[in-house]
Order: C-alpha cells, then sequence, then structure tokens
C-alpha cells in the first residue's frame, strides 16, 4: 500500500464544492488548488464551460505554518472538491453536487461582482444547510483597488444574515495569486462530524462504465457508482442494494426495481481501499453488469446493504418556506404561494424529481413524484417552480 493510502485512513477527508456564476473562474480556480482540470468531457472543452460535477482531490499539507498540495511537511487534511457547473440551465446538477458535500467555496469574479446564479448559489448551500462557506473574490487582476473594493462591499452585504463569518479571499486563479490562503480557509473548517455507526447510506452522484472499448470480457470492469457515504461503512465484498435502481415493465406497467449487488472494489478518489467511511468523493465497482452504469443511470440513486433502505416514496409531505423573491430572475420577481395541481420540481439529495402538489395546509405540502426517490426523513430539499422554461429556486424544505 502506498504511503497516501495509509494516511487517507489517518486524516479525516473533507468534501469542498466550488460554486457560482459561470465564467467566474471556478474550474480555473480547482486547476489552481488541484493541480487538475476537471473540464474534460469533449462537450465540455468545445463549448468551454462545466457541465457535469468535476471532480479533484487533494491532500493538504502543512509546513511551518504555511500550507500546500505538494507534499513539503505534514499531510493535514484530505480534501475532495467537487466543481459544478455555474450555467442556470445546470442548476440541477449544482444542487445535485451540493447533496454531497460539507463546506462550499463561492466563486464571484471582482470585475462582473455578484450575479443571478452567485446569489441563486448562495441561497441554495444555505437551504442545504452548509454550514462552512469561503468567498473568493476571483480575477482581482482585472480591476483596481476602487472596484475591488466596492465588490468587496457588495460581498459582504450579500452574506448578511447567511454567511457573516465566511472569509472572502482576493485571487487571481489565471495567475496563481493567494492560492495558498485558500488551504489555509480550508484548514479552519472545523472537522466534519461522521456517523459510522448506522446503516451505510450511499448517495449516488454519477455511475459509469469504466471498461475501455476492445477489452477483453474476462477483464470486463462491473458498473461504477460515484458519491459519498452520508453514514456507516462500507467493505469491498459487502452486498449492496440499490434503489430506486431501474425501470422495468411488467404487465404493462412501469415499475422500479431494486438492483442489488456486491461490492468488487473500492475508490477514495483515486486510491484503492478496503474499505470506506464518510467523507470523500468515492467510487464502489460492483458487479452489475457496466451497462446499468452507463451514463449516469444510476445518478440521484442510493445503496445500502440489502433490506435496510426505506421503501421508495412516490409522494412526500414537506415543511417548506418560500424565498421573498425568486432566486436568478432578476431582482424583484416576488414568489407566489404555492398552489394545489401546479407542478414544481424537487432536489432531494443528489436526485431532481417533478412533483405534483396535491393538498397544501399551510407551510406543509403532499406533493405526489413522477419519478419514486429514497428520502430519509429530516432531508433539505430545493423547490423549483418553471418560468418561462427555466426552473427556478423559489423555496426550500425539509421532508416529514
Ligand atoms: P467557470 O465557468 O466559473 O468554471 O470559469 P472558468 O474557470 O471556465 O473561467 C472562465 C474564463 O475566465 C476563462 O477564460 C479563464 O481563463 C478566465 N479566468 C479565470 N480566472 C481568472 C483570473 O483570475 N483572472 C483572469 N484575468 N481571468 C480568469
Ligand atoms: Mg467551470
Amino acid at each position: 500500500m502506498s504511503k497516501e493510502a495509509k494516511t487517507t485512513k489517518e486524516i479525516e477527508t473533507i468534501n469542498v464544492g466550488i460554486v457560482g456564476h459561470i465564467d467566474h473562474g471556478k474550474t480555473t480556480l480547482l486547476h489552481k488548488i488541484s493541480g487538475k482540470w476537471t473540464d474534460t468531457h469533449s462537450e465540455e472543452l468545445k463549448r468551454g464551460i462545466t457541465i457535469k460535477l468535476g471532480y479533484a482531490d487533494i491532500t493538504i499539507y502543512e509546513d511551518k505554518g504555511t500550507f500546500n498540495k505538494d507534499g513539503q511537511g505534514t499531510a493535514v487534511r484530505h480534501v475532495s472538491f467537487i466543481d459544478s457547473p455555474g450555467h442556470e440551465m445546470l442548476m440541477a446538477t449544482m444542487l445535485s453536487g451540493v447533496a454531497i458535500i460539507d463546506a462550499a467555496i463561492l466563486v464571484v469574479a471582482a470585475n462582473e461582482g455578484i450575479k443571478p446564479q452567485t446569489r441563486e448559489h448562495l441561497i441554495a448551500l444555505q437551504a442545504k444547510k452548509i454550514k462552512h462557506l469561503i468567498v473568493v473574490q476571483n480575477k482581482i487582476d482585472l480591476v483596481d483597488s476602487e472596484q475591488a473594493k466596492k465588490n468587496y462591499a457588495d460581498i459582504k452585504a450579500l452574506l448578511k444574515g447567511r454567511y457573516d463569518d465566511a472569509p472572502i479571499i482576493p485571487v487571481s486563479a489565471q495567475q496563481g495569486v493567494n492560492i495558498d490562503e485558500i488551504y489555509k480557509a480550508i484548514m479552519e473548517i472545523p472537522p466534519q462530524p461522521r456517523n459510522l455507526q448506522g446503516e451505510p447510506i450511499f448517495l449516488i452522484a454519477r455511475s459509469f462504465d469504466i471498461n475501455k472499448p476492445g477489452v477483453s470480457p474476462d477483464k470486463l470492469k462491473g458498473a461504477v457508482l460515484g458519491g459519498t457515504l452520508r453514514q456507516g461503512i462500507l467493505k469491498v465484498g459487502d452486498e449492496l442494494e440499490i434503489k430506486p435502481g431501474i425501470v422495468i415493465k411488467e404487465a404493462n406497467q412501469y415499475h422500479y426495481k431494486a438492483l442489488k449487488t456486491k461490492i468488487k472494489s473500492l475508490f477514495n478518489g483515486t486510491h484503492q481501499v478496503q474499505e470506506l467511511t464518510p467523507g470523500g468523493s468515492v467510487s464502489i465497482e460492483t458487479e452489475l453488469d457496466m451497462v446499468l452504469g452507463k451514463k449516469d443511470s444510476l445518478a440521484g440513486g442510493v445503496a445500502s446493504y440489502h433490506g435496510k433502505l426505506p421503501e421508495l416514496s412516490s409522494a412526500i409531505k414537506l415543511k417548506f418556506s418560500l424565498f421573498p423573491e425568486v432566486l436568478g430572475a432578476g431582482v424583484g420577481t416576488k414568489v407566489e404561494p404555492i398552489k394545489a395541481s401546479e407542478q414544481l420540481m424537487l432536489s432531494i439529495n443528489t436526485s431532481m424529481t417533478v412533483g405534483l402538489v396535491k393538498r397544501i395546509s399551510g407551510n406543509i405540502a403532499e406533493i405526489t413524484l413522477k419519478v419514486p426517490v429514497v428520502t430519509f426523513k429530516g432531508d433539505n430539499t430545493c423547490i423549483a417552480r418553471n418560468f418561462n422554461n427555466h426552473w427556478r429556486l423559489i423555496g426550500c424544505g425539509e421532508i416529514l
């Protein structure tokens, strides 16, 4: 076993999401922080924007009071970064990323200032009860000190009452200025409480087929699930059940069938491990046919031991609160009350599902879901409503 794989067990891993408006420099920043480019899909390269969640893992080292990712000094913390798209059409992807993070970095380009998705992402973090925030005031190389000060004041005003204590770090991601201040801020986030005792709950954020074309059948790998372990421990050889699983047609009716499989191998970032504990973006190679994992088809699902997951919910009861204004739609659009029979989009853990409001009484909504999901009592949800073909966040809630 490599030195790295051993330290994985000894020091904790924290999951940090990178959010913010498109083009404000999230992917460039993550490249500087981690040494990795996360926009690697051909479509992303072509269009120059992040479409899928991107992942990069580092270990932070402390060396005489300063921090680096290059192995100088003592390893102090593993960080799994999740890069999210800032495009308004990809809000759902951003939200599924938020489901698996402990802390977030909000990137605001100093030359452009606070934009619709800056606001929308910040509110989503708050709705999902992400406690720790670092703000990066990026592209500082493009502004003079006056503009930088004004932008700083705007950020302060945006954070007020939400994340009053969040550090605001001026950075030039492109020129690699002040990156070590980000490591320092990450080190100031307290260790995250981890529940190792409960039954495992693995939230699936993506799934894929890792086989290269033309590989011989005896070397074929099973479908891989990427995501994070919310609680419990998983080991190689454990039996898994995945819900909702796959859609099957029986007696002319479509319904979901849970998948049962076994863990073939486990990875924490790129390190192969025998056991997973909460923290880190991790992946599970299963014995399932690789085809089942293709194109994120199992994303949004949840895995645990056989028989330990709750029944699928096709209706939920939600205690909700609405934002005063529609986010991301420009300033001043009031949120109208939720009405019976309207369609809403809900983000629950790593899944997104359309729901039809059955009944409303006060701040409790009963909603039937188009696609059933695994829910746990107390899960935080984001609620979006359709405005001119865009899903806009209008509030948040808690599953009862
Ligand atoms: P994202 O959409 O938030 O992921 O933004 P990208 O990382 O793709 O960056 C968008 C553009 O801004 C790219 O052309 C980057 O080279 C540029 N950029 C990123 N950070 C900086 C910076 O600190 N200074 C300057 N001048 N340009 C930057
Ligand atoms: Mg990007």
